[in-house]
């Protein structure tokens, strides 16, 4: 693929790819901070985060962006070519929202943030709500500013300027339409399976394996994945992500509990297929521009839970793994069978703490924190008070009671790396998954059978070319149709677990 013949689009890109280039420096500073870096170096980081920030929003702003649009936009050839036209759009949305901060804003958030994320450890570790609250407050108070900054859209609330961010043209309004139903339904189903009459045995949830076995098995299943670990590595953290440094680097962390090693195995396979979005993408050629970046975080959240629920739960899958597994966690699961473990993978069951929460409660663990960081940044929610609604609320949803802070509202690390308006596109990327496994599974019929015998490459090469080779050129609700061929919908998503969890819970 050629680019129109531009002197402007050509200096365009390459602007693009050189800011891309130093924001990138800040991804490997952070990538750092969560994992090799010592907690005295703390501050210094914060400094250093701050000035890279600082320096890639002058570059990001810079007056010469805006004549390089305007040329590119009044160039017939170059809005005449579907790719290089969705380039110039969304590199223009960038530069208007960019634009619309104040550097010292961005200054301050992020030196803000590097600090409360350590307050936030700290306070997490001692299940010490007061410890945090203060620093909960500040980067509340700068989301608000920030918010403000970027303006509320026509009829709409704050919080959509926030949503806006990670899931573009979404508002809360129309988040809230979709969660409502969806909220019934699940509750419904949750509370059937909890009267079920019978249930998978739990056993294998509680099966303890060294870390290191952990680490060679879940490696196993990467390679498997496709997941290229000459291009990304595999570290672990106290919350795991998956982070992008650039063409050729892209960082997955994960983390090992000793009480069990199924959760963390869905845990890296999760941060894989975010890890596999981002190796496909077309970086060689485009590194920095929007051609070559993921569309939203509700469609980067639909490939981890892709390759974590719809491959990793299912009974094909553990076909082929449980010999892996048995090889690599000897002797542990010499006694297994693939109908057991099968079982344990789907165990429902409400839990407090949300990575570790089932495919069918996990939603209501996110429909929680949506309306609290919703109503916080609406201000009719008090910071001292989000302890209290948040195990009020988490009584309400999923009927259990909140022990301590650290396994209720400390035990995310957004709010302190100032992610307020991303929880809701876990839940629109467990949608999104949902509706194009139903189209994989017509366009690639043997894509079952074949998963059994360890064949994956037919499901990635799917996602390669049906969603990441096209970075952002369609928004997330064109590109859902273009794939899928219909608008989102919740049906698929409850079709899946209803599919999946009656036979095994007798319903
Ligand atoms: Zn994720």
């Amino acid at each position: 693929m050629t680019a129109p013949a531009s002197p402007s689009y050509a200096a365009l890109r390459k602007h693009l790819r050189e800011t891309a280039t130093l924001a990138s420096v800040g991804s490997l500073l952070a990538w750092d901070q969560e994992t090799y870096m010592p907690a005295g170096g703390a501050a210094h980081r914060a400094e250093q985060q701050a000035m890279v920030a600082a320096l890639a929003h002058q570059r990001a702003t810079d007056r010469k962006v805006a004549d390089l649009l305007a040329a590119c936009e009044s160039d017939g050839a170059v809005m005449a070519d579907a790719r290089s036209a969705a380039n110039v759009r969304e590199a223009r949305r960038e530069y208007d929202r960019a634009t619309k901060l104040p550097e010292s804003l961005v200054a301050e958030f992020s030196r803000t943030c590097s600090l409360a994320q350590e307050a936030w450890k700290e306070a997490r570790q001692r299940s010490d709500f007061g410890h945090f609250a203060p620093w909960l407050e500040k980067v509340m108070a700068l989301t608000r500013r920030k918010a403000e900054c970027y303006g509320a859209p026509p009829g709409g609330e704050l919080y959509d300027a926030m949503l806006d961010q990670y899931e573009p043209g979404m508002r809360a309004a129309q988040v809230e339409a979709i969660f409502g139903p969806l909220r019934k339904r699940l509750a419904a189903l949750v509370s059937r399976i909890a009267a079920a009459p019978r249930r998978p045995g739990d056993r294998l949830l509680s099966l303890k394996a060294p870390a290191a076995q952990q680490q060679a098995f879940g490696e196993a299943v990467l390679a498997a994945m496709g997941f290229d670990l000459k291009a990304g590595r595999l570290d672990t953290t106290a919350h795991p992500f998956c982070e992008s440094i650039g063409p050729g680097d892209t960082r997955l962390t994960t983390r090992y509990t000793t009480d069990s090693f199924l959760e963390p195995l869905f845990g890296t396979m999760h941060e894989a297929g975010h890890g596999l979005y981002e190796q496909g993408l077309p970086k060689a050629e485009h590194f920095g521009e929007p051609l070559a970046d993921s569309i939203s975080l509700g469609v980067h959240e639909s490939q981890s839970r892709m390759w974590e629920n719809f491959v990793g739960r299912s009974r094909e899958f553990w076909t082929w793994a449980l010999p892996v597994a048995r090889r690599c966690l000897s002797p542990l699961l010499d006694q297994v069978t693939v109908d057991e473990i099968y079982g344990a993978a789907n165990v429902v069951e409400p839990s407090h703490i949300r990575v570790e929460a089932d495919e069918a409660t996990y939603n209501l663990h996110i429909m929680l924190r949506f309306g609290l960081e919703r109503e916080m940044v609406a201000g009719s929610l008090a910071i001292k008070d989000l302890p209290g609604e948040w195990n009020r609320r988490f009584k309400d949803l999923l009927g259990i009671d909140v022990p301590d802070d650290r396994r209720g509202c400390l035990q995310d690390v957004h709010w302190s790396f100032g992610l307020v308006g991303y929880f809701p596109t876990y839940t629109l990327g467990n949608l999104y998954a949902a509706q194009m496994w139903e189209k994989i599974n017509a366009d690639l019929p043997g894509l079952r059978a074949g998963m059994a015998r360890g064949e994956f490459a037919p499901l990635k090469h799917w996602l390669n070319e049906k969603v990441h080779a096209h970075g952002r050129r369609y928004k997330a609700s064109e590109l859902c149709e273009v794939v899928t061929g219909s608008p989102l919908s919740a049906d698929p998503l409850l079709r899946h677990l209803e599919g999946k969890l009656a036979p095994l819970y007798g319903l």
